[in-house]
């Protein structure tokens, strides 16, 4: 991983806990988190802005695990971007931003890492599934720190 890279990533974790960390929907039930997912994906909101992407399907990574990861599951999209994906959910972090922070690496080349094109999208996903509030903090703590002070609103 580049030191630039690195960098971004540490910036918009901590932006993210500093903000939308602790707010939004928490799940116990797999199906539940399941069930918010395919609405915001089946969503015309959603269509409008990724035709292309139609899935992503939400698993358990096991006991232990501290990470959540998402995984292309294929590259038929524009740019060989995925149209389905799978987000393995670390334990006890079934939670909206972290679904939508998952979510997002799916919808922007595994290039864009945790940078400003990361960022953008993960805001826009913020913004319409966790409301303007949870937004606007999370767009004031990424502003705040220099990889992303260039961000604009949207
Ligand atoms: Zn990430």
């Amino acid at each position: 991983m580049s030191p630039a890279l690195g960098r971004c990533q540490s910036e918009l974790y901590a932006a993210e806990a500093e903000s939308i960390g602790r707010r939004g929907i928490r799940w116990t039930k797999v199906a539940a988190a399941q069930a918010h997912v395919d609405r915001l994906v089946g969503s015309p909101w959603f269509a409008g802005r990724w035709p292309h992407f139609v899935h992503c399907a939400i698993e358990r990574r096991g006991r232990g695990s501290v990470w959540s990861v998402s995984h292309p599951l294929d590259s038929d999209g524009p740019g060989g971007l995925p149209t389905e994906g799978v987000i393995l959910v670390a334990d006890g972090a079934l939670a909206q931003p972290v679904l939508l922070h998952e979510l997002a690496h799916l919808l922007v080349p595994e290039s864009a890492g945790h940078g400003p094109a990361f960022a953008a999208v993960h805001l826009s996903l913020v913004r319409h599934d966790m409301g303007f509030d949870a937004y606007a903090e999370y767009l004031g703590c990424l502003r705040r720190r220099p990889p992303f002070a260039g961000l604009a609103a949207g």
